[in-house]
């Protein structure tokens, strides 16, 4: 597919030619050979266009070095979105009583797991609220079922903050990894974001816990959130060059219409690509999802993403009554490609973007050094 307002940059399949034309320039070359830059060369590629054209061809073939054209899919179960939790930026925080709320059933869940599992997904995410009626006892009975029927997936969790030890009991249940994005790694700004019981410190700490532990860990952060400048973008870079993680989840912040942020400004999609691309060059081995907002907020945005380093989708699983209630922001997509059912039309799109859908349960590299 070409993507026709993307071609001057570049965004076809012929990338192998173009690279001929683009000459490298000094500043992309040395973030693609050292994996680093300083704070102020980074400020200066966050706040120009100029490099977003040879960024993704670099993306792109440090992408294929370690993955080839591997797309790898994770099947997503939202499975509660009762949450105790009320960040600002969120559509399914306490305070919005206008969000119907639900969760589903242990044998929802499985349902869900049956139905993906006969689709090709290996990899299970729950994702939820942080909501209570979710104890630890509850969620390692589905862990632990889930791990007994299919002991060839991988299970992963994406529940909010817990104590160290309610971890160590879903890892010992059989969840490998775990999502939990960081969000900003600005203290100042993570306070601005959500109310005062939330802080970063805890976010870190859990995070750190989620390592030591021996989860997958993935972090990330929203792009554009309310309040978010370049600085803490960079200070979100050197967040996750000591953390490490073998995800990074990134996605543009998009508002919603019942949250004390609805009337901010969505982040731009250019600027979700052009750290798409630089996360590839940073992490060349990291697991970089083109997510569900990319794709919300352009019709092409996972193509876009895929072709800037991305390199997995998380097509949602969750049974189809339920899709619409888990309304992180406005117009979430939920039924189109990004929908698991949708797996051949997925193969096709990232197929003309240059990419293989595969099914295996897609290991991050990382854990190879
Ligand atoms: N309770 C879980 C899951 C939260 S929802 C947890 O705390 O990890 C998953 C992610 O959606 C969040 O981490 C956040 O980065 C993103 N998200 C929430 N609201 C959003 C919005 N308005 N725009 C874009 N992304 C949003």
């Amino acid at each position: 597919m070409l993507l026709d307002n993307y071609a001057g940059m570049g965004y076809n399949k012929n990338s192998i030619r173009e690279r001929r034309e683009y000459p490298m320039s000094e500043l992309i070359q040395k973030l693609k050979t050292t994996q680093n830059l300083t704070d102020s060369e980074l400020k200066h590629l966050l706040e120009t266009d100029a490099y977003d054209a040879e960024l993704r061809l670099a993306a792109d073939e440090v992408r294929r070095i370690h993955y080839g054209t591997d797309v790898y899919i994770r099947g997503l179960i939202e499975f509660t979105n009762y949450c105790k939790n009320d960040c600002f930026y969120c559509g399914i925080r306490r305070s919005n009583r206008c969000a119907e709320r639900y969760r589903l059933t242990k044998e929802e869940v499985l349902e869900c797991c049956e139905e993906g599992y006969a689709l090709g997904f290996r990899t299970f995410v729950l994702q939820g609220g942080e909501d209570p009626y979710f104890t630890d006892e509850r969620i390692c009975e589905i862990v632990s079922e889930i791990r007994n029927t299919y002991p060839d997936c991988a299970i992963t969790l994406s529940v909010g903050e817990k104590p160290y030890e309610s971890y160590v009991s879903y890892y010992n249940a059989g969840a490998n990894r775990y999502l939990l994005r960081h969000e900003t790694a600005t203290a100042e700004h993570y306070s601005r974001l959500h109310p005062s019981e939330l802080t970063f410190e805890n976010r870190r700490r859990c995070l750190f816990d989620l390592k030591k532990i021996g989860f997958q860990v993935g972090a990330g952060f929203m792009v554009g959130s309310p309040f978010q400048t370049t600085e803490n973008i960079i200070a979100d870079l050197r967040f996750l060059q000591d953390l490490q993680p073998d995800m990074i989840g990134i996605g543009p912040f998009l508002s919603h219409k019942d949250t004390p942020f609805c009337a901010f400004p969505n982040g731009e999609l250019s600027l979700v690509l052009r750290l798409l691309g630089i996360l590839r060059l940073m992490f060349p081995k990291v697991l970089l999802p083109a997510t569900t907002a990319l794709g919300t907020m352009h019709p092409q945005g996972r193509e876009l993403g895929l072709q800037t380093g991305a390199n997995v989708v998380m097509p949602n699983l969750s049974p189809l009554s339920v899709r619409k209630k888990y309304m992180l922001y406005d117009n979430k997509i939920s039924t189109g490609d990004e929908s698991a059912q949708s797996v051949a039309s997925l193969t096709m799109s990232a197929r003309s973007a240059g990419y293989e859908i595969v099914t295996d349960r897609g290991d991050a590299k990382t854990r190879e050094k």
